[in-house]
């Protein structure tokens, strides 16, 4: 039976150009495991889109001297295009510049105000005498009250991942002039999150499934006792408040974002013929699984769920499968400083699948997972070229010479044909397992481990030997290992979906991998193969330096 499956991933701000960080936390895991629930023929709906608003934008804008629109707009274009060359497949990218999304926003707002999950208060907040402005979020900048780091930010601090309120903040300074600021009063608006603390501690208790970092933060945040949480900031940027009166205040970029998930949903379904169909991926019998990075684990398995419960008789997350960070070069990622490796820049030099590779293979689901440019080409060089690309080329080379470039007619099985028969179908069992619960990493290792049995098996067989002596055996053989190509070309599918299809077209086959779904299956003999070309390319290892080189460097960004 068919599972009906939502996939919402982090709305990244469209202040800048994605980075391979965001494609380690969020972007990958959650498209292997779209195309592994679609290939298994389920139901799959993954959503994200650009987040528009915010200070992350407006600090960009008067950076670059321009409006939050332009550089918004001209980000998502960007995100848009990097989806497309990495096979990111989204059913619906769109943005929270929309006027769905506003409608939903407000929606919401206004029935948790109703509802009493919403309340008035007066608060002082940060005000920059120098710059006559209200320093909201990241226009404020001080030490991080619960682990003392400097750097931390009037909405979150980055080190220790924790939510904060600007009054919090120890020597709190404007990030633009570095003034200390002012307290003045304003009116706000609180999310009740106290409300939900007894809730939401035992609604996680029944999360055994999650992570275990998930869980652990999860509840130790709980376990220290919520805050109510200002959910409304002094900025013209965002969703004005759905009321009169409160001119030149916006919806939280925060608390807006999260609601992308159900306005991305109900966007979606405007495009279908029945428009209350988003309510088939939020109602009943469905999974919903939130990919995201650590640093956001707060909005998704507290407040979202919060603003849900508030909200109205929507499913709660399934699962959030929240990964560690990705170190470069054994350094802490950082954009300010350019240590980064930038998906644009990486997709004009190289080819989607050996990153997806490296990412997957390195993911930090459980602990920080480091990129470094050595071991992208040393991966790429001896285990995509190697092992698996080289694979698939003697085989079908050898075969499309030697059999009339047809899949050869096998004689009967000897006990070894049979064990790597068994093994390719055990392979797509383990994998089906391991992903369904989005262990990704030892998935594509199994993955792997079925490419290097089937060249061992290729070493004791020699086809290219017996086929002189014994053109039956060689048959046989090639056979074999054709049909475990076939199997790969499923099981690498969700990982490297651009070379599955090729090696599909390879071996004759048409449509997509993805229609053939989640099984074994052994070409028929005769069936025409297509010329075979090499599906991975090495790369100099020179490249590393040159690469590597580029870190640190300031360039336009
Ligand atoms: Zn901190
Ligand atoms: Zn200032």
């Amino acid at each position: 039976m068919s599972e009906r499956i939502l996939i919402g991933v982090a709305w990244p701000y469209a202040n800048g150009p994605l980075h391979v960080g965001h494609i380690a936390g969020a972007y990958l895991p959650a498209d292997i495991f779209a195309r592994y629930h679609r290939t298994k023929g389920n139901e799959v709906l993954m959503v994200s889109g650009s987040d528009q608003h915010g200070t992350p934008i407006t600090i960009q804008a008067e950076k670059e001297e321009r409006t939050p629109a332009q550089i918004a707009g001209e980000n998502h274009q960007l995100f848009l295009d990097s989806w497309q060359r990495l096979g990111i497949s989204f059913d619906l990218f769109t943005s929270t510049s929309t006027t769905n999304h506003a409608e939903v926003a407000s929606d919401i707002f206004l029935t948790l105000l109703d509802k009493g999950y919403i309340y008035k208060a007066t608060v002082s907040q940060p005000f920059c005498p120098h710059c006559q402005r209200f320093l909201p979020d990241r226009y404020i900048e001080g030490i991080c009250p619960f682990c003392n780091s400097p750097g931390a930010r009037g909405d979150q601090c980055d080190e220790c991942s924790k939510p904060i309120n600007a009054a919090e903040l120890i020597n709190p300074h404007c990030r633009h002039c570095g003034t200390n600021p002012q307290f003045k009063d304003s009116e706000h608006f609180f999310l009740k999150l106290t409300a939900f603390e007894d809730r939401l501690l035992a609604w996680v208790k029944e999360q055994s499934h999650w992570r275990q970092n998930v869980l652990n933060f999860t509840t130790r945040y709980l376990e220290e006792g919520l805050k109510d949480r200002a959910i409304t900031r002094d900025i013209e940027w965002g969703i004005p408040l759905p009321l009169d009166g409160f001119e030149g205040k916006c919806l939280y970029v925060w608390f807006e974002a999260v609601i992308g998930y159900l306005s991305a949903t109900k966007e979606w379904a405007k495009s279908r013929e029945n428009k209350e169909e988003w309510r088939s991926f939020w109602q009943g019998d469905v999974k919903s699984y939130y990919f995201i990075g650590k640093d956001n684990i707060v909005f998704h398995t507290i407040i979202w769920p919060a603003m849900l419960m508030g909200y109205s008789d929507l499913n709660l997350p399934y699962d959030v499968p929240a990964n560690e960070f990705l170190t470069i070069e054994g350094r802490k990622l950082s954009t300010s400083r350019n240590w980064a490796v930038w998906l644009p820049d990486y997709l004009s030099r190289y080819d989607p699948d050996p990153l997806r590779y490296l990412l997957s293979i390195n993911m930090p689901e459980t602990s920080d997972g480091d990129f470094s440019w050595r071991e992208f080409i040393r991966r790429n060089n001896n285990e995509l070229v190697a092992t698996y690309g080289n694979l698939v080329h003697r085989v079908l080379t050898f075969t499309y010479r030697n059999f009339d470039g047809c899949v050869p007619e096998p004689g009967e099985f000897d006990a070894r044909s049979q064990s790597l028969l068994n093994m390719a179908k055990d392979t797509l069992g383990t994998m089906d397992e391991l992903l369904s619960e989005c262990h990704f990493r030892e998935a594509i290792r199994s993955a792997m481990s079925l490419a290097h049995e089937t060249n061992r098996y290729l070493d004791e067989k020699s086809p290219w030997k017996t086929i002189k002596e014994d053109r039956q055996a060689a048959a046989t053989a090639l056979y074999v290992a054709i049909s475990v190509l076939s199997s790969l070309r499923t099981v690498m599918y969700p990982f490297l979906p651009f070379s599955s299809q090729r090696l599909h077209e390879f071996l004759g086959y048409k449509g997509s991998v993805e229609g053939d779904g989640w099984q074994f299956r052994s070409p028929v003999p005769g069936q025409r193969l297509l010329p075979p070309e090499p599906l991975f390319s090495k790369l100099d290892e020179d490249l590393a330096d040159e690469e590597t080189s580029r870190l640190g460097q300031t360039h336009l960004h």
